[in-house]
């Protein structure tokens, strides 16, 4: 049986050895709640109190300031409309966020829209870059919170995320970023970097699925979104999910202490292949600018529908994507290409391929061969395509 390629790891990544490995005793004889005071419930307390503790050293952030959450999308949702109820009683009902952000903090700045919340979608340039410039001039006095996603998720573009940070600063303005496609492949630290807020979804980095953390900055109280226990200093109730959390510790660690050598290696795979298919399918160009995370690629073919061509991929045992995987299933052209200005055709003509760290060169041989391929014959199939 042919093997599979799996070119899509910005929807998700496997699990890691070492997370699988620190997960085990959680699933089966460490059932204890972390909050019980019998052994048990102690040795659970004390594993996500670790966890915590390597998650913060990760991020250069203190382990108070880290608090667990059930996904990426869930962080995002608390950090927006956390921040943005406190700062209403201040009489401060203004949002900045991005054309290009993530579902998640897009729909949950919708929701505040019908409270009243005023929100400024900044523009993206044609390379995937939000400028500091923009954001300084959209800043009010009644602006709650910026949120501007690190890298984005279907470009893979890294935004300058210290110059827009350092604008929030100067104005006084809780400053929040998804982080989602970026921990565990980009250096990150939270204090230096002057980030007031930040999401992380573990099974983007090698952790499980439904695990995530956002990073609170002591000086920030966004309120609480799950009312419930005591838990997690009482910011977010709910007993928590101890394999999880100790898996995307394990997770997050490991892949922060071979980060440099796993991009080197990434990137050198992600760039044969780019330059590859650009060289070997006529009508082919890339979507975004330079500065992009590792293992991202995205390309559009002039007269090719993405869609079948992901099917006819599928059918050769490769995985990828022609948009988030969060958006996949609805036919809508990508919000995030239209942002960089193309068309409703060059959007659906386009596709995501994202290498992580299991990929070989192996593996991008096999695309090198298919994907020319599978192009020419889609084209074939509709002679008068350019
Ligand atoms: N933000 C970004 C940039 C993402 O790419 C994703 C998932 O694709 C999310 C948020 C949502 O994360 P989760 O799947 O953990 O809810």
């Amino acid at each position: 049986m042919q093997k599979l390629i799996y070119a899509d790891n910005a929807a998700t990544t496997p699990l890691s050895e070492n997370a699988l490995a620190a997960m085990q005793p959680y699933l089966t004889t460490e059932f204890g709640n972390p909050s019980a005071l019998y052994g048990p419930g102690r040795r659970a307390r004390r594993a996500v109190e670790q966890a915590r503790d390597d998650i913060a050293a990760c991020l250069g952030a203190e382990p108070e300031e880290i608090a667990f959450t059930a996904c990426g999308t869930e962080s995002d949702n608390w950090a927006i409309k956390g921040i943005a109820r406190c700062q209403a009683e201040n009489g401060k009902k203004h949002i900045i966020t991005s054309a290009f952000e993530h579902h998640a903090v897009l729909h949950a700045c919708k929701a505040l829209a019908h409270y009243g919340f005023h929100v400024t979608y900044l523009p993206v340039s044609a390379e995937g870059y939000v400028s500091p410039q923009e954001l300084e001039a959209a800043i009010t006095e009644n602006t709650a919170l910026v949120s501007i996603m690190f890298a984005n998720n279907e470009l893979g573009t890294v935004q300058p995320i210290e110059k827009l940070a350092d604008v929030c600063k100067k104005h006084g303005v809780p400053f929040h970023s998804d982080a989602v496609q970026a921990a565990g492949h980009l250096p990150i630290d939270v204090h230096r970097q002057n980030i007031g807020l930040l999401s992380l979804s573990a099974h983007k980095f090698g952790g499980p699925k439904g695990t995530g953390v956002l990073y609170i900055r002591r000086n920030l109280h966004p309120s609480p979104l799950m009312d419930g226990g005591a838990q997690e200093q009482g910011r977010r109730g709910g007993t928590e999910n101890i394999a999880g959390i100790v898996g995307m510790a394990a997770a997050l660690k490991g892949r922060t202490a071979s980060l440099e050598a796993d991009a080197a290696r990434v990137s050198a795979l992600r760039d044969r292949l780019e330059s590859g298919l650009l060289f070997a399918v006529p009508g082919c160009h890339r979507n975004g600018g330079d500065s992009r995370l590792p293992g991202h690629l995205n390309l559009r073919f002039d007269g090719i529908e993405g869609e079948s061509l992901l099917l006819m991929l599928d059918q050769a045992g490769i995985c990828a994507s022609s948009g988030s995987a969060c958006t996949a299933g609805s036919i809508d052209p990508s919000h995030v290409l239209q942002a960089i200005g193309l068309s409703k055709e060059q959007a659906r003509s386009s596709l995501r391929l994202s290498l992580g760290v299991q990929n070989t060169e192996a593996d991008v041989e096999r695309l090198l061969q298919v994907i020319p391929e599978v192009v020419s014959k889609l084209r074939s199939f509709q002679p008068f395509a350019k």
